[in-house]
């Protein structure tokens, strides 16, 4: 697969590679959907490369099998591959628990030259953390471990200071119109989905998995923005909040900002009705991050706009 952007954090990571070191312990830090994942994945290629050549010479049996590997995350085979037995990624769900964290010990007891990849690092529980960080603490040999976060913050500030920190910026205008090319999209429709992307895949990626993201956005910012009050129609909005989980109605929320601050720009929408609309919208993720039922939620949030 191939990486759009980060030619010079590639190139970091690289020299960090080349140095002489029986262990290596990085943290990828940067914004959600932009590659992380895959340049660490990339990074673990060319560590166990048998050439240790770049981000891994493509033809090693080692780097066909990191291949397999990339190829099963990203849906691309049936699972006939072999995917590189010495490469492990650890993936959350809702968080990352000690048993995943124990795993990788015991993995990383292995002799050999192994990688492990943890995405979203942020999301380990107190006990995962600390267990992490006993084992940075005492790096086994001949291993890679990659962390990555959009939110350092909120990891253990000793795990953060025991690995080599790479930043990776958003992707630029240009580099996201390149990614939803090579997927395929043009016209409008790729024209919307730049506009909505705000440096990274995140939004496009989420459209393009369930495309009634975008037009209940635009309802919403209708509705948000039409004179007057109108209970039936937010009244029938709860209840399509009701049907969706609390990560696409995050990204639905951020595609309602985007629209009303595009809108704003051109002079279409008040700048104090953006800057009230900010304040409510955070208001209501917390809510319903809370567990606070999402109807009530998004009916409090309208009405607060409204009055
Ligand atoms: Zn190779």
């Amino acid at each position: 697969m191939k990486v759009i952007g980060h030619e010079n954090t590639r190139k970091i990571i690289r020299q960090y590679l080349d140095r002489d070191y029986s262990t290596y312990q990085l943290l990828f830090e940067g914004k959600d959907c932009i590659g992380k994942k895959l340049v660490a994945l990339l990074t673990a290629r060319a560590y166990l490369c048998e050439k240790d050549y770049g981000f891994g010479c493509g033809e090693c049996k080692s780097c066909r099998m990191v291949n397999n590997t990339i190829d099963r995350i990203y849906g691309r085979d049936g699972g006939e591959k072999n995917p590189h037995p010495d490469l492990m990624v650890v993936s959350p769900e809702r968080e990352i628990r000690i048993d995943q964290i124990r795993q990788v010990i015991d993995f990383l007891k292995l002799k050999k030259k192994k990688a492990v990849i943890i995405e979203k690092a942020e999301r380990m529980n107190l006990e995962a953390s600390n267990a992490l960080l006993k084992t940075l603490e005492e790096p086994p040999e001949n291993s890679l471990i990659v962390l990555t976060t959009s939110n350092q913050a909120k990891l253990l500030p000793t795990i953060v200071s025991r690995c080599k920190k790479i930043r990776f910026a958003p992707l630029s205008r240009e580099e996201v119109w390149q990614i939803l090319q090579l997927q395929g999209k043009e016209g409008e429709d790729l024209k919307t989905l730049v506009a909505l992307s705000d440096g990274s895949m995140c939004v496009p990626s989420a459209i393009a998995e369930s495309p009634e993201l975008l037009k209940y956005a635009k309802d919403l910012f209708m509705l948000l923005t039409v004179e007057g009050v109108h209970p039936e129609g937010i009244i029938s909005f709860g209840e399509i909040f009701e049907r969706l989980d609390n990560d696409r109605i995050n990204l639905l929320l951020d595609i309602v900002e985007k629209i009303i601050y595009k809108k704003m720009l051109k002079g279409e929408v008040d700048p104090e009705l953006f800057n009230r609309f900010i304040y409510e919208n955070k208001g209501l993720k917390k809510a319903i991050e809370k567990g606070v039922k999402k109807k009530l939620a998004v009916e409090g949030m309208y009405f607060n706009l409204k009055t």
